[in-house]
């Protein structure tokens, strides 16, 4: 090529957010190439939210069975099949991997299906051997899980890179962890027929989270019969016939049939040849970059999980989106990082945005709390336990709906609307003045009439 790069953008990942950029800076006009060392969609589609939100609904039909009863239905010889689920979730799975790499081919990007790394300043090679210079590099690798350290025979576990691939349901798992990944699979498995012990360092799951929604929670699982080991690690598994041992720091031994390791997840960035061009990370490896995505050399980004900002899909996607059309479109933009609305898909459903009840009442003078936790509707032919919490976090001296945090069925589809509210500046008296849909649970939202709470921020704070 005449001005001496081969291509004008070489992303290295095929994930969410690589797969976005790379096709919307090719509509822009950029010469672009991909590398995708394992399948086009990255962990999203393939080994992520996706398959995990098919497990979750193949999860939920045994207590929709049991509900069903309550209604007048009589279901005989429902049975689970982990095989026909495994084969439909990978044939949806290879579906959606053909499609991201069709657009992103359509676009007129350059795929190719093997493992890249930085070769030097603007300088790419590939797996077979090939280089090409390109004037820009975009590292989207995304994130791996990780191992915990000094856990004896962990190599007898599996991560959630292997749960979606496993031959046979297993009859007893053990999952580490108590964030929202261990709290998915908790609640799959279970809901699968598998009888599930998690076992988490910290005092409570989901650190971070409103501590109403985990006490919630925490009280649903234990209903449900999981198994919760809280404030626990896990010392040592060992091999046991076709059984694994597992040893508690507590000295308890358990028999599982197989565990589940989801203590985080790490940048994935070994080997990519960071240290040959001096691009900076922090010590977890995560990239370090400008809202830009700019790395510490020039002409070369990072978006996604492997700047371990905010480690979500739709996050990767805006970023990729926003490098795209600031680098090539003429378009400056960044991804907004503020209300950002997330789920759990949990059973029961978390569904949160903006700050928790502890956040507020740190930064806040004044927080008001409204909160309602009821028998859902559907509840009360089915005789079943549902129940739903719902919780407003108010700014006491402007009135703003500054936090929303719902725990049940829906609560993810929920959250995702009111999120936009929260990012418009509703107030309180907007949900007041906002005629409810009834018979909903969502109209409950809307006649949070009665304060739970006010707090006033202590003046030396
Ligand atoms: P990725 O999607 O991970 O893509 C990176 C790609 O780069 C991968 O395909 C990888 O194979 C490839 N790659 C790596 N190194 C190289 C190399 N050297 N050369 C070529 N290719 C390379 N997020 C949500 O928003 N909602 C959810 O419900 C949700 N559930 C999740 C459940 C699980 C079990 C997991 C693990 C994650 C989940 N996430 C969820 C997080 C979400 O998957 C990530 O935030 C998202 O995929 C990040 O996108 P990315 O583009 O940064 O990286």
């Amino acid at each position: 090529m005449s001005d001496g790069f081969d291509v004008d953008l070489f992303v290295i990942g095929g994930g969410s957010g690589g797969v976005r950029a790379g096709r919307i800076a090719a509509t822009h006009g950029a010469r672009v190439a991909i590398a995708e060392e394992y399948r086009f969609g990255g962990t999203c589609v393939i080994r992520g939210c996706v398959p995990k939100k098919l497990l979750v609904y193949a999860s939920r039909f045994a207590a929709e069975f049991a509900d069903a009863r309550g209604y007048g239905w009589t279901i005989d010889g429902a049975r689970f099949d982990w095989s026909t689920l495994i084969a439909a979730k990978d044939r949806e799975i290879t579906r959606l991997e053909g499609l991201y790499r069709q657009n992103v081919e359509k676009a007129g990007t350059t795929t190719y299906a093997e493992r890249a790394t930085i070769a030097g300043p603007h300088r790419v090679r590939l797996a077979s051997g090939r280089e090409l210079r390109a004037r820009t590099i975009l590292i989207a690798t995304g994130g791996t899980p990780s191992w915990p350290t000094g856990l004896a025979g962990a190599e007898l576990a599996i991560t959630s890179n292997e749960i979606f691939d496993l031959p046979a349901l297993p009859a007893r798992t053990m999952i580490l962890g108590g964030g929202y990944i261990a709290v998915e699979f908790a609640g799959i498995l279970a809901g699968l027929g598998s009888q599930v012990t998690l076992v988490h360092r910290s005092p409570q799951l989901l650190r971070g989270f409103d501590q109403d929604l985990v006490n919630g929670l925490t009280a649903a699982y234990r209903h449900r019969g999981i198994d919760l080991r809280d404030g626990r690690n896990v010392r040592r598994l060992e091999r046991h016939g076709p059984a694994i041992r597992a040893t508690l720091d507590d000295g308890q031994v358990l028999e599982i049939d197989q565990v589940l390791l989801a203590t985080g997840r790490r940048p994935a960035v070994d080997g990519l040849g960071l240290e040959t061009v001096g691009v900076k990370t922090d010590a977890q490896g995560a990239i370090l970059v400008d809202s830009q995505g700019r790395t510490s050399v020039d002409g070369i980004f990072a978006i996604g999980d492997v700047t371990d900002r905010m480690n979500l899909t739709p996050v990767a996607i805006r970023q990729g989106h926003a490098f795209a059309d600031s680098q090539f479109g003429q378009r400056t933009w960044e991804a907004d990082l503020t209300n950002v609305p997330t789920a759990v898909f949990s059973t029961p459903e978390i569904g949160t945005v903006g700050m928790t009840e502890a956040q507020a009442r740190q930064s806040l003078a004044i927080t008001d709390i409204y909160r309602a936790d009821f028998r859902t509707l559907k509840a009360t032919l089915s005789g079943s336990t549902e129940r739903m919490l719902m919780k407003l976090i108010v700014d006491g001296q402007t009135d703003r709906v500054v936090g929303a945090h719902l725990l049940g069925p829906d609560a993810g589809e929920l959250v995702q609307v009111i999120a936009t509210l929260i990012r418009t500046g509703a107030t309180k008296a907007d949900f007041d003045h906002t005629m409810p849909l009834h018979p909903s649970s969502a109209e409950e939202l809307m006649t949070l009439r009665t304060r739970s709470a006010r707090h006033q921020r202590p003046a030396s704070a």
